[in-house]
């Protein structure tokens, strides 16, 4: 199947690509391995010098890339610069903190010298998704190549002018032959670059399926995976928050990214007491969301990525309202061009509903009332998912309980959940193992080796 590029806005076809051989790959794979071997004995302060280059670039070229983020996956091109910018600032972390992060652990033992050091383990692959098509992948190249290892990108199959510029980009910036390579293939053809004794170890984020998938060849092959995977994430609000700035906050956390991101606030949780007032303002902040060309700076909702996605959110809400939910706003794909839809809420989804246990991606909000903060905490634990959390209370016993008792990998107390160079990043339950960011982030892919010279 050729890879294709298509105008989400419009429908229209940009650019067609045919997928590598498994043979082309395979050469790939080959050249990284051997990039490797040299990569890893390049000195820190030459890799942080590219990667400074790297974020300049970014900055530099701000809104050329951001234009081709809009075209090729339709967000708002306002978000798109903060996106482009936000890689530059994982450069530039990396860039400054990789040394701190990478320096050996002295061990006090009865021995004179023991400590641990940090070792690269090799090439790294990297299943990517097109919602964030340059963060997702900065998150992990830029820790991944100051740490000293080669990276070989599986970008999805909608993003491919990302995919390739990606490639460029890094090259541009100084970085060796083969140390960052795009490679164009099908997703079935990851079996095929796992499954090769040169990839050392793999990093998905994207569906549940897809991460559980490549984990269990992963799982098989012994090699090390990491999975950032799917969320629901809970928004919940009690009677002490400032209500103004809870809602306000609801609506960006339910509509960033046209309604696609893991960390998107997904089902929100009112306490009793305020819960009309929630609802109707809630409801009115959906309504007053801009909905229309991703390209005008004063567009909120650009739209969805793929066709795909608009026809499977649709089957969602239908579903939920098959099961009982009521719809408050929206409810429908947009008539016309393009992959949109109206910014939807809906309330009174039984729990029991499947599509309940879904993730839900796009601009579509599941509100639920709770009579206790005790039954706020059990709605927003039942979910498969457990990536992060948004609460809303200026109590601080109720802040302690709810950052005790919430099973994620985040808290973000009177904030809207965002991922931040700093601070570590993933979750737990089907929402995926390991981190990345900050120094847990660039852990993940390497060796912690134990040194014991007596
Ligand atoms: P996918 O999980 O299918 O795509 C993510 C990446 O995984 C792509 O590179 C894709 O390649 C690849 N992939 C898919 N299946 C496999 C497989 N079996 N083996 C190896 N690689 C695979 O996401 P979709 O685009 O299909 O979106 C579906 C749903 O996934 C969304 O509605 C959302 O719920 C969730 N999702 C979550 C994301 C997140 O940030 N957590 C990001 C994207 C999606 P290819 O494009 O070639 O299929």
């Amino acid at each position: 199947m050729p890879i294709q590029s298509i105008n989400p806005a419009s429908g229209t076809v940009l650019r067609t690509f045919e997928p590598l051989t498994d043979e082309a790959a395979r050469l790939k794979i080959g050249t990284a391995f051997e990039a490797f071997r040299q990569y890893q004995e390049i000195p820190l302060e030459h890799r942080a010098l590219w990667m400074r280059k790297l974020a300049g670039i970014l900055e530099d070229e701000v809104d050329e890339l951001a234009t081709l983020l809009t075209t090729e996956m339709g967000k708002p091109i306002h978000a798109a610069r903060q996106e482009v910018l936000k890689c530059a600032s994982v450069c530039r972390y990396y860039a400054a903190n990789a040394a701190r992060i990478l320096e050996d652990e002295p061990i006090e033992t009865e021995t004179g010298n023991s400590y641990v050091r940090w070792d690269p383990l090799g090439v790294v692959l990297a299943v990517m998704p097109w919602n964030f098509p340059f963060w997702q992948v900065f998150r992990f190249a830029a820790p991944a190549l100051m740490a000293g290892n080669v990276a070989l990108l599986k970008h999805a199959s909608n993003v491919p002018q990302c995919a390739l510029t990606l490639e460029s980009l890094i090259r541009r910036a100084g970085f060796p032959r083969g140390t960052f390579q795009t490679m164009l293939i099908e997703s079935r053809q990851v079996e095929v670059v796992l499954a090769d004794e040169r990839v050392a170890a793999v990093t998905v984020t994207g569906s549940e399926t897809a991460g559980r998938a490549v984990a269990a060849q992963a799982g098989w092959l012994v090699k090390k995976s990491v999975l950032e995977l799917g969320g629901s994430d809970p928004f919940i609000v009690m009677p002490s928050a400032d209500l103004d700035l809870a809602i306000e906050t609801a609506v960006k956390a339910r509509c960033v990214n046209n309604g696609q991101s893991c960390i998107a606030a997904k089902r929100f949780i009112v306490a009793d007491e305020i819960y009309e007032e929630f609802e109707t303002r809630f409801v009115a902040g959906m309504e007053a969301m801009r909905v229309g060309d991703p390209m005008k700076e004063d567009t909120d909702i650009g739209p969805l990525a793929t066709k795909r996605l608009v026809d499977e959110l649709e089957k969602q809400v239908q579903g939920a309202t098959l099961a009982g939910a009521r719809i408050l706003c929206g409810g429908e794909r947009m008539l016309g061009e393009g992959n949109f839809f109206e910014p939807t809420v809906l309330t009174g989804l039984p729990r029991t509903a499947s599509v309940y246990r879904d993730e839900i991606f796009g601009p579509v909000a599941l509100l639920f009332r709770a009579h206790t903060l005790e039954e706020a905490i059990e709605i927003a634990n039942d979910t498969p998912f457990g990536l992060a959390a948004s609460v809303w209370t200026s109590v601080p016993a109720e802040q302690t309980k709810l950052i005790a008792e919430l099973q994620c990998g985040a808290v973000f107390v009177n904030a809207m959940v965002a991922s931040d160079p700093r601070l570590p990043f993933g979750g737990i339950k089907k929402s995926g193992y390991g981190r990345e960011l900050s120094a847990a982030g660039m852990r993940e892919f390497l060796n912690a080796k134990t040194v014991v010279i007596s």
